[in-house]
């Protein structure tokens, strides 16, 4: 009984994918939601399992989720285990075939993505509360690599639907080309940073600063994971003086508790910025995600 109902299923769901005309993209983050809107046009209806106000390191696996999974053509991961809590019982749940690892319909966005803070097997484990055990999984904080993962999904969408390849491949070089454009705005605006050494909260912000020329002193958080304790911020006040640095860079879903120690202190501005985009009315896609990242950098104190 039980089969017959899932084969029923299966097959209303292919009807339902060629009626619409549309491929039926489920993204884990917003970023890569909004990349493959950019990508696909028209062509796609996308949605993300996160939102841009959900940290995708502590989401938890909902039915709701599974439901998303289960009519997808494609699945797009952030991989490097940012989605590692969840993403196998969604999938799992879904019982749709299509998505699992190792299908045409599942891409996992890192795959040409040259990846920062790999440990190597005599380092930290997830076991001690790193988060990051697989190397830092925050490389969409780097429009360069958006190109990228703009070009890997275009391909597969022409996989999955070849009559529309040249489409996919034209709409990701326009978002490429749009990145460009912005890339020297972007690096003017940034320049008064430029070398300069700041400390943010969790781990989210090194392709980010290493793309525009910053340094980032420590973390408030010990490792990946692991909630500042008094002893690690002292050191970090420590770090702080040592080289006058003046800026706390932190995504908004984390407490200001520690930061506002730290500041106190020191005497350091907390800036406050979204890493997704849809998590504030100024940052509703990829590119304004950026924008309002560099704005939040480099906007004069009042
Ligand atoms: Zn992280």
């Amino acid at each position: 009984m039980y089969k017959k109902t899932g084969i029923l299923i299966l097959a209303l769901t292919a009807a339902t994918v060629s009626l619409a005309g549309k491929l039926k993209v489920v993204t884990t983050t917003s970023d890569l939601a909004s990349i493959t809107e950019a990508v696909a046009g028209d062509l796609a209806k996308v949605n993300s399992i996160c939102s841009g106000s959900q940290d995708p390191h502590h989401l938890q696996a909902r039915p709701k989720y599974v439901m998303m999974a289960r009519s997808a053509d494609l699945w797009i991961r952030t991989g490097m285990e940012l989605e590692i809590g969840w993403e196998m019982p969604v999938i799992d749940g879904s019982r749709n075939r299509k998505i699992r690892p190792g299908q045409p319909g599942h891409l996992d966005a890192s795959v040409n993505i040259h990846k920062l803070e790999i440990p190597d097997a005599s380092m930290l484990t997830r076991a001690m509360g790193d988060v990051h055990a697989s190397g830092n999984p925050h490389y969409l904080t780097d429009p360069e690599n958006a190109k990228h993962v703009a070009d890997d999904i275009a391909a597969r969408l022409a996989q999955l639907d070849p009559k529309n390849a040249e489409t996919y491949k034209a709409n990701a070089k326009a978002f490429s080309d749009k990145i460009d454009e912005k890339m020297a705005g972007w690096k003017q605006k940034m320049e008064p940073l430029n070398g300069k050494s700041i400390v943010t909260y969790h781990k989210s912000w090194i392709y980010f600063c290493e793309r525009f020329g910053i340094n980032i002193a420590i973390e408030l958080e010990p490792k990946p994971g692991v909630p500042p304790s008094p002893t690690h911020l002292t050191q970090v006040i420590q770090t702080m003086e040592a080289d006058d640095i003046q800026i706390i860079l932190q995504e908004p879903w984390y407490s200001t508790k520690a930061a506002e120690r730290v500041a106190e202190k020191t005497g350091a501005r907390i800036i406050e910025a979204p890493i997704f985009s849809g998590s504030d009315p100024e940052a509703q896609d990829y590119i304004s995600l950026i924008d309002l990242i560099v704005k939040r950098l480099t906007e004069q104190p009042e």
